[in-house]
C-alpha cells in the first residue's frame, strides 16, 4: 500500500517539477541581466567573463572587411562594462554554443543601434521572420542608415540588371547564382536594384555576394 502511494506521489511530482523548470526558464529568458565583459566584433560579445552572445537579426563586417573596426567600436561604446538584458527569439543557442539574443539597455535595442550607425545589415533566419517586437525596429534603423548613405550603405552602383530574392530564406542573389536555378517561381521576388531588396529586409547571398 505504502509503495503504491509512493509511486503515485512520484508520478504527480515529476511533471510538476518539469513544469516548474520550464516556467523558470521562460522567466529567465526575459529577465536575466548580464554584464558585458568583452566585445569580440560588431555582433559578438562576451558575457559575465565566459559566455558568448551573437546579436540576433544582424550581420556586421568580418575581420579584413571595410568597417569591421567601426562596427566593433560602436558595439563596444554601447555595451562594454554595461549590464544588458537579453531577449531570446526562436532558439537560445547556435551550433557553436553562443547565445542568440537581442540586447537591451533599458528600452534601447542595441542590435538596431549598430544598424542605425550604418555598420550592420539585417540578417534573418527563418525563426525570426515572424518577430513583431525587434524586426520592425531593425527595419526602421536600416532604412534610416540607407537613406543617409552611411557606413556600409555608401556602396557602388548596381552591377546586375536585376537581382532575384528568395522569400523563404530572405536572401537575394545575382541572376547567375546557382541557388537561383533551383528556386521555384512562387518563392522568387525580383528587384531591379539592390537597394529595394535591402529595404524589404533581404540580405545578400554569401556565395554570389550581390
Ligand atoms: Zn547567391
Amino acid at each position: 500500500m505504502m509503495k503504491k502511494r509512493y509511486i503515485a506521489a512520484i508520478v504527480v511530482l515529476i511533471p510538476l517539477l518539469v513544469l516548474f523548470r520550464f516556467v523558470r526558464e521562460l522567466r529567465h529568458d526575459r529577465e536575466q541581466t548580464f554584464s558585458v565583459t568583452k566585445v569580440v566584433d560588431g555582433d559578438t560579445a562576451e558575457l559575465n567573463g565566459f559566455d558568448m552572445v551573437r546579436l540576433l537579426g544582424i550581420d556586421t563586417p568580418e575581420r579584413g572587411e571595410p568597417f569591421y573596426d567601426s562596427a566593433r567600436s560602436v558595439l563596444s561604446s554601447l555595451v562594454k562594462g554595461m549590464e544588458v538584458e537579453l531577449r531570446f527569439d526562436y532558439r537560445r543557442r547556435d551550433k557553436y554554443g553562443r547565445l542568440l539574443a537581442y540586447l537591451y539597455i533599458d528600452s534601447l535595442l542595441v542590435n538596431a543601434e549598430i544598424v542605425r550607425a550604418g555598420y550592420a545589415r539585417i540578417y534573418l533566419f527563418k525563426g525570426s521572420f515572424q518577430n513583431e517586437v525587434e524586426l520592425p525596429k531593425l527595419l526602421e534603423a536600416q532604412r534610416i542608415a540607407m537613406k543617409n548613405k552611411i557606413g556600409i550603405w555608401n556602396f557602388g552602383e548596381d552591377d546586375e540588371p536585376y537581382y532575384i530574392a528568395n522569400n523563404s530564406t530572405m536572401r537575394f542573389h545575382r541572376p547567375s547564382c546557382g541557388a537561383v536555378q533551383k528556386l521555384s517561381e512562387s518563392r522568387k521576388v525580383i528587384f531591379d536594384q539592390r537597394h529595394f531588396a535591402y529595404y524589404d529586409g533581404y540580405s545578400p547571398c554569401r556565395n554570389c555576394k550581390p
